[in-house]
């Protein structure tokens, strides 16, 4: 008898970015922040660390919730958290999708590149993806493209949009955001994960529309991918519908902790922003001025073509050299790295690591 179902056996799972044993490696690979949580944050962390860690956490993170409400100016009914915004993500493929290969009620569909979480979820949940190519320059068609195309589903049950895009790190105008949210029938999941290193975010559109949600994480700009937390801004009806399925304690307490504690220092945070921001301008220049072709980035990353020989090469060469970045191998983006804002010092032991390459 066969114990594992064939949905299981076919799928190609996500393959996350090395998280290398040894320390010792520049590591621009998986976009994080390279700059501590703050004091407060690991204060507050290490304070909760206590006789208390035998009890559950808050079954829907009510503390955190009602601080984010507070942040957005809406309800706490209007958010939901999650065990980071992957897990918020596979409960939108859970919740609004139905299983099956055909029709719009099982459709799920993005425009790539994008998050390349999306089509596991997907396939997970044995809906199907439908999905369009961004316009050149991986900018956003407008609906009347998307129209004249004839693949897109205005119908789709799910709708991802990435925003600001990964792994191109373009930045999109709230307002076309708007327009695609309004011509879509189904929800629309609009992943905000880089948002803060941006220049516009398009949060309202979750609090203005009933089939819009909003997803952020504190993971990138907020220094905590180790804790997992992350959140959904909607409707309340969509919210309601996604805490139904969603495992009884999802967020573990620690995270919770942090993550409340994060809300009480955001200036700190804008701080290393405008850090991070200013190193990714630093850096995009000077690789443009080696020959590179690096687009411009609303987010923690840049996407670049360098020069030469081909990215996969060019990967292996960084790693030689004790730099890690991210090529992935979808046809759209195979001749590009991604690499990720570090310090300034790291910025400029890559640029000394592509000249020595160049020879
Ligand atoms: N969305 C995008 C576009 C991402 O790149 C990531 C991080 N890989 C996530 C969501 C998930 O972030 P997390 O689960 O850490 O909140």
């Amino acid at each position: 008898m066969k114990l594992i179902r064939p949905l299981v056996e076919r799928l190609q799972p996500y393959v996350p970015g090395e998280q290398p044993k040894v320390n010792r490696l520049i590591k621009l690979n998986t976009n994080e922040n390279p700059y501590p949580p703050s004091p407060k944050v690991l204060a507050a962390v290490k304070n909760a660390v206590d006789g208390r860690l035998r009890l559950y956490p808050q079954p829907t993170s009510d503390s955190l919730r009602e601080k984010l409400a507070r942040l957005h100016g809406c309800k706490v009914d209007n958010i939901i958290v999650g065990n980071g915004s992957d897990e918020l993500l596979a409960l939108a493929v859970r919740c609004f999708a139905e299983p099956g290969q055909k029709g719009s009620a099982a459709c799920v569909q993005y425009l790539s590149p994008c998050y390349s979480l999306y089509p596991v979820l997907v396939a997970t949940h044995g809906s199907f993806v439908n999905d369009a190519p961004l316009d050149p320059g991986f900018a956003l068609p407008s609906t009347a493209k998307l129209r004249q195309g004839g693949r897109w589903d205005f119908n789709a049950a799910l709708t991802f949009v990435t925003t600001p895009n990964a792994p191109s790190g373009t930045g999109y105008a709230r307002e076309d955001l708007g327009k695609l949210c309004r011509a879509q029938k189904g929800v629309v999941a609009l992943d905000e994960a880089y948002v803060d290193f941006g220049c516009e975010n398009a949060l309202e559109l979750a609090l203005e529309h009933p089939n819009v949600l909003v997803a952020r994480t504190f993971s990138k700009a907020y220094s905590l991918c180790f804790q997992r937390v992350g959140y959904f801004v909607g409707h309340e009806k969509l919210i309601e519908a996604l805490h139904k399925i969603k495992d009884s304690y999802n967020v573990n307490g620690l995270g919770q902790v942090a993550a409340c504690a994060t809300i009480e220092d955001l200036p700190y945070y804008r701080a290393c922003f405008k850090k991070v921001i200013a190193t990714r301008e630093w850096l995009s220049k000077a690789l443009t001025e080696l020959g590179f072709e690096v687009f411009p980035s609303q987010t923690n990353f840049i996407l670049t073509r360098p020069p030469g020989a081909p990215a996969k090469e060019w990967l292996q060469k960084l790693r030689d050299r004790k730099i890690l970045a991210r090529w992935f191998a979808s046809s759209s983006v195979r001749d590009y790295l991604r690499i990720s804002i570090g310090t300034d010092a790291q910025a400029r032991a890559l640029v000394k690591a592509a000249k020595a390459i160049m020879g």
